[in-house]
């Protein structure tokens, strides 16, 4: 039974403006993100649980080749697809997760089955598949999830001498197309979810923050839910969506400050490029980012629907 307001905060990645735009125009991602807030509010108003929430809009972002996460996911080394995904329930800390998987149609939704099945919170690569198979999650051939924008941007990272087996030289400007939701249920829970391919040209078998629970996802009824995108390295040493949620518990900030306070936090440490979306529990949203670009949008309380791609 709803018995308050709901906010919802969705983002598809961080980065330099027009990296963000190398695929499509503004428009089409101002565009997808109303669409998917619109069908969030949906659910919402219906009374469905931030956890089913965010996994759904995720799932949509996810099957939208504008983002760098699911479908349209960014190649690595290999010029293979190996995503990343996890969400987390504010209200008993639940978490799944799965890293390094590949032919997986919507890894949100398998780290949804493992936070089900509940005796672990993560499984990657081939044993993430095999219990893909046995949950019946559905899969595709790599031909779903390389895009040819995908194949050219290997291609250019790779002649500006970025094939480099070196993380640390990647450069940030780098698109980072990450995707991301954090919401407050009617009933006043939270919860957060991640997914992504990862940075172009990485490591073959590579594990980011997206899939770590605290680094680029955390939700805690008692503070907040996070979702965040950019550099994963910077994101894990940082312990970066935890450490926005003790900004929260230890200091009594809400969203807007947690999220500042992440971020300088993020910038002064380790220099780390990207941004973070956050709810707080009283259902305040906040994005920040140290990139100049972050696509997100936000709907507060049940208010009219934001979109911002700056
Ligand atoms: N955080 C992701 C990673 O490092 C990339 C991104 O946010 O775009 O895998």
């Amino acid at each position: 039974m709803a018995t308050q307001s709901y906010s919802l905060i969705i983002h598809g990645g961080a980065g330099a403006l027009e990296d963000l735009k190398y695929e499509a125009s503004e428009s089409e991602f101002r565009e997808s993100v109303l669409e998917i807030l619109a069908a969030g509010r949906e659910r919402l108003e219906s009374g469905v649980a931030a956890l089913d929430v965010v996994e759904y809009c995720v799932n949509l972002l996810e099957d939208n080749p504008l983002y760098n996460a699911g479908r349209g996911s960014v190649l690595n080394e290999n010029g293979e697809v190996e995503m990343d995904a996890a969400l987390m329930n504010g209200e008993d800390l639940k978490a799944g997760a799965v890293t390094c998987v590949k032919r997986i149609k919507n890894p949100i939704s398998l780290a949804r089955q493992v936070l089900e099945q509940g005796d672990h919170v993560m499984l990657a690569a081939e044993g993430a598949l095999e219990f893909a198979k046995f949950c019946q999650a559905e899969l595709r051939n790599d031909e779903y999830f390389i895009t040819n924008a995908r194949i050219k941007q290997l291609k250019e990272a790779k002649a500006a001498g970025r094939m480099m087996l070196d993380h640390e030289k990647v450069k940030p400007s780098q698109k980072l197309g990450t995707v991301g939701a954090a919401c407050m249920d009617s009933s006043g829970n939270l919860a957060a979810a991640t997914s992504t391919g990862g940075l172009v040209n990485k490591r073959w078998g590579r594990v980011g923050d997206t899939p770590v629970v605290g680094a680029g996802v955390f939700a805690d009824n008692e503070t907040c839910a996070v979702s965040a995108t950019g550099y994963g390295e910077q994101f894990l040493r940082t312990v970066f969506a935890k450490t926005v949620s003790d900004y929260v518990q230890f200091k009594g900030l809400d969203a807007p400050g947690a999220a500042i306070a992440g971020v300088d936090y993020l910038v002064r440490k380790v220099n780390g490029a990207g941004g973070v979306i956050v709810v707080d529990r009283h259902g305040k949203c906040a994005a920040a980012q140290s990139t100049s670009g972050l696509i997100h949008g936000w709907i507060e309380l049940g208010s009219e629907a934001i979109c911002k791609l700056g």
